[in-house]
């Protein structure tokens, strides 16, 4: 298929594009480099054997998302590109609303315009917030607690209310769970902006020497060791999942929303000793206050992916820290030129 990839330069959907072309797709990407380096089109060019279909555009610009699909015959599309900072959201959030809404509203009609009726959709556990329970499976209550989280609610409402009036047009919405580590190569991986809201880059940082120590940020949650609980996704298998998820739709079935984790939780203590053990590097770290609206645990219930895509994570914590660390410790400031985000590029 011809697949158009929204935030193709962005972290996981570059990594999404190495999959989909070694599945035998043909690529365009579109991406406006607020989060990302134009640099990765190289790396993809090594790593697929092919210099990708890279176009520098807005989704907010409804012309140019029209003139991405004009003569081009896109048969589905892959939408990565947001903005993802939670803190950021809360800072700005109309800008979360024009930017993630807006383009993707933008992007809908595009494709309604174009004929184009398959889309697989980046969600995120965040559209469960404060979940009753864990494992968290996709019938949870959805109630989120932050603007980025309202828009990625709001972008699957939007996408469900097409799918109800458009039997042509058919979504997956995948709800990630927490994404790290890279493409095993090291050449492409997660490159943040100043610094790291989130938990693996921050360590990363840590293990090479850009910063001091990390902040656990709170030894007192009913968790196995008092730190926060979450499930890890390798940035691999996540990527294999949006494959799968064409092929579902390829394959005629019906709209769903599906969860991607790995249904293990791993604490911040375990995870830095796992990284610990992987990279040989030392992660000094001190106990500090919870950070607000953060929650105790999180992890998925994973089994509807592998009863609807037959999807389950391959990697374990141990493989996730090992690529984690190997993309960081030889791009020690990430793409050459580095991406230049104002907020961070922490994501939920
Ligand atoms: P990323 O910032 O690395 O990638 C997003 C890409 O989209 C960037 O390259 C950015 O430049 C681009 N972009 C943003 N707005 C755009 C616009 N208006 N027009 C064109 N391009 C635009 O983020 P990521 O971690 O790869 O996340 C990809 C998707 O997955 C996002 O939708 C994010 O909300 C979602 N998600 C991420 C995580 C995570 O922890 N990384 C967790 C859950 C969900
Ligand atoms: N965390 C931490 N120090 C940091 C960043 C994160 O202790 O510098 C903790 C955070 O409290 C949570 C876990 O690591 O328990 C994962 O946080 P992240 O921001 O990566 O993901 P999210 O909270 O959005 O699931």
């Amino acid at each position: 298929m011809r697949v158009l990839v929204t935030g193709g330069a962005g972290y996981i959907g570059s990594h999404a594009c190495v999959e989909l072309a070694g599945r035998g797709h043909e690529l365009v990407l579109v991406d406006n480099f607020s989060n990302s380096s134009p640099l990765v089109a190289g790396r993809l060019a090594t790593l697929t054997g092919r210099e990708p279909e890279l176009h520098r555009a807005d989704l907010r610009d409804r012309a140019a998302v029209d003139g991405l699909f004009k003569g081009r015959g896109i048969d589905a599309v892959i939408h990565f590109a947001a903005l993802k900072a939670v803190g950021d959201s809360c800072r700005r959030p109309l800008d979360y609303f024009d930017n993630n809404i807006g383009g993707t509203i933008h992007l809908l009609q595009a494709m309604r315009a174009h004929g184009v009726g398959r889309l697989v959709f980046s969600s995120s556990a965040t559209v469960y917030g404060d979940p009753d329970g864990v494992p968290v499976r996709e019938d949870a209550p959805l109630r989120v607690t932050n603007p980025y989280g309202r828009t990625k609610l709001v972008m699957e409402q939007l996408i469900g209310d097409l799918c109800t009036s458009d039997p042509g047009f058919r979504a997956v919405n995948l709800r990630y769970f927490n994404p790290v580590g890279a493409h095993p190569s090291g050449l492409i991986g997660e490159a943040p902006g100043g610094v790291p809201d989130n938990l693996m880059p921050y360590v990363c940082q840590v293990a090479v020497g850009l910063r001091e120590r990390l902040a656990v940020f709170g030894g007192d949650w009913p968790t196995v060791d008092g730190t926060g609980v979450r499930d890890y996704i390798h940035v691999m298998d996540l990527a294999r999942a949006h494959a799968d998820a064409l092929d579902f739709l390829v394959r005629g079935h019906r709209s769903a929303s599906i969860n991607l984790g790995t249904g293990q939780g791993t604490s911040v203590l375990q995870l830095v000793r796992a990284f610990e053990r992987a990279s040989g590097r030392a992660v000094p770290y001190e106990i500090v206050d919870r950070r607000p609206g953060d929650v105790a645990e999180v992890y998925a219930d994973p089994s509807l992916a592998h009863r609807l895509l037959g999807w389950r994570a391959e990697h374990d914590i141990d493989a996730m820290c090992r690529d984690a660390w190997h993309w960081q410790s030889r791009n020690p400031g990430g793409y050459a030129d580095g991406p230049a985000a104002p907020g961070g590029a922490a994501a939920s």
